[in-house]
């Protein structure tokens, strides 16, 4: 069993940028439960709590392979986010069973609620499913059913029998015990009856309310005393409901009753939605596509390295990251300021594309010119990062490049403008990094100490002269660290202008 808090720790990194919105958010979570894992009958259940307290509705889908509008329906309760109460979503319960497309594979496993402990995967399952369904406030458990029910008997495929649109419970009422109160389970039925009802086109498909009788004497359910919702209903005494859509209509009209069904048991238990769902997870890109001399795209992982030859044109044609929207790259050092998306650019240094999603940087890939290889055997390699974490700094001084190594010393003239432009590193992204140019404040609205990009006046009065070696105003230090820990370093030594002595 291993549980996902998803909320946790990707929401924490990036509630670094959005304090006020993501404590909202932190509130509210959801956990991802997975059992069985590796195992074919692995299963997975969601259970989304809201920012408020509330009722808890236990979504079932899937305990039969062969209906489709259930589990399909279910999914999507599985990405939902509340603002009141929870969800525990189970949306494929026999998950062999929906790959083989049948009811059942050893057993029936809405038969096996009732003193049922055969060895096999489906006893697994059932152990869970009945810890959940004592858990909840009310449980629905999601069908398809052939035929339509009618109080009165229509034709073979329309009668009393038949359980396709209907909503069944055990009994017309649930008896508390002790100082609760009973619960009437036809008239929430009812309620959320009416609710589906008033989107069906065609009366003829209406839904009705089913009452099994399950325990009556008479009853010509007896098989549901071994089925999910009567074990709710007598064991764990909660309001329990088969949802039917009927096997003959089409999907959609199938899936969209269950969700109708599902929205009008969270109003009955007061169970609210977020509308629009917010869900700031951190922004990863994963993989850049780019073609390098128009040949056929390749695809690039973060941090991974494409060796190319120096004049080749490059053009990255997409990105797939966590967000669809919101995308941009920036080549480092070519291309325009905003986004260099499909431009074709020719490369005649080593550099790096960077993706963000608006403003966040999300991911980078490497473009390695080759020098060694010839231009005749240009085959394209993308390869791992290579394990040194060996940093130099591309750095721009009066408008030239100049490339100098870690810990060593950078020797310009007071006056000179300098740039850091970045950082070249091997296995960490670069923008993971903090560069600080101690005694120069990039930004002055948010000082993090990151100083790349900005121009770096050297002139006198410029900079902090407190911050330099010795507080002489001749040497200063650019320090790089990594979740603040000194990973690097180089010294900028400023020569005074030859009347500046004097
Ligand atoms: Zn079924």
């Amino acid at each position: 069993m291993k549980n996902n808090s998803n909320k946790g720790k990707m929401t924490a990194i990036f509630c670094g940028f959005l304090l006020l919105i993501c404590s909202q958010v932190l509130a509210g979570q959801k956990i991802h439960t997975v059992y069985f894992e590796g195992e074919e009958n692995e299963l997975h259940v969601y259970r989304i709590n809201g920012t408020k307290p509330g009722k808890t509705l236990l979504i079932v889908g899937g305990i039969q392979g062969d209906e489709p509008g259930g589990f399909l329906a279910a999914d999507f309760y599985a990405d939902f986010l509340l603002e009141k109460g929870n969800l525990i979503v189970v949306p494929r319960a026999n998950f062999p069973s929906i790959l083989k497309m049948e009811r059942k594979i050893n057993q029936d496993m809405n038969r096996k609620f009732l003193d049922d402990d055969i060895p096999n995967y489906e006893t697994k399952v059932v152990t869970v499913l009945k810890k959940l369904i004592c858990e909840s406030d009310c449980f629905l458990n999601l069908h398809e059913g052939s035929g339509i029910y009618s109080t009165e008997f229509e034709d073979e495929m329309k009668n009393q029998e038949r359980f396709g649109q209907s909503i069944i419970a055990d009994n017309t009422v649930l008896e508390k015990t002790g100082s609760e109160e009973n619960i009437n389970l036809e008239q929430m039925a009812q309620i959320v009856i009416a609710k589906i009802n008033r989107h069906i086109k065609n009366k003829e498909h209406y839904f009705h309310f089913n009452n099994h009788r399950t325990n009556d004497p008479d009853s010509i359910h007896k098989e549901q005393l071994k089925s999910a919702t009567y074990y709710a209903y007598q064991s764990c005494k909660i309001p329990a409901f088969g949802i039917e859509s009927a096997k003959s209509l089409p999907l959609e009209q199938k899936v969209r009753q269950h969700i109708y069904a599902i929205n009008g048991f969270m109003e009955v238990f007061d169970i609210i939605p977020q509308t629009p769902r917010v869900d700031l997870k951190e922004p990863e890109m994963q993989y850049m596509i780019i073609s390098v001399n128009d040949s056929i795209p390749v695809v690039v992982g973060k941090m991974q390295h494409l060796k190319i030859n120096k004049g080749d044109t490059v053009k990255v044609l997409d990105i797939l990251a966590n967000y669809e929207r919101g995308l941009s790259v920036d080549v480092i050092g070519l291309g325009n300021q905003f986004n260099d998306m499909k431009k074709k650019l020719v490369i005649n240094e080593s550099t790096r594309i960077e993706a963000k999603k608006d403003f966040y940087k999300c991911g980078s890939v490497f473009l390695d010119i080759d020098s060694k290889a010839s231009k005749a055997v240009s085959l394209l390699a993308v390869s791992e990062s290579n394990d040194t974490q060996e940093i130099r700094y591309k750095l721009i001084i009066n408008g030239k490049t100049k490339i100098i190594d870690n810990y060593s010393h950078l020797s310009i003239r007071r006056g000179d403008k300098l740039i850091i432009e970045d950082i070249l590193t091997g296995k960490v992204d670069p923008s993971k990094y903090i560069v600080n140019f101690k005694g120069f404040i990039g930004n002055l609205h948010n000082n993090n100490g990151e100083d790349r990009g900005y121009v770096i006046d050297t002139s006198e009065g410029s900079l902090l002269t407190r911050y330099s070696l010795k507080k002489k105003g001749r040497q200063y230090y650019v320090l790089t660290t990594l979740n603040g820990k000194e990973v690097g370093k180089i010294f900028v030594d400023i020569q005074s202008q030859a009347n500046e002595e004097i």
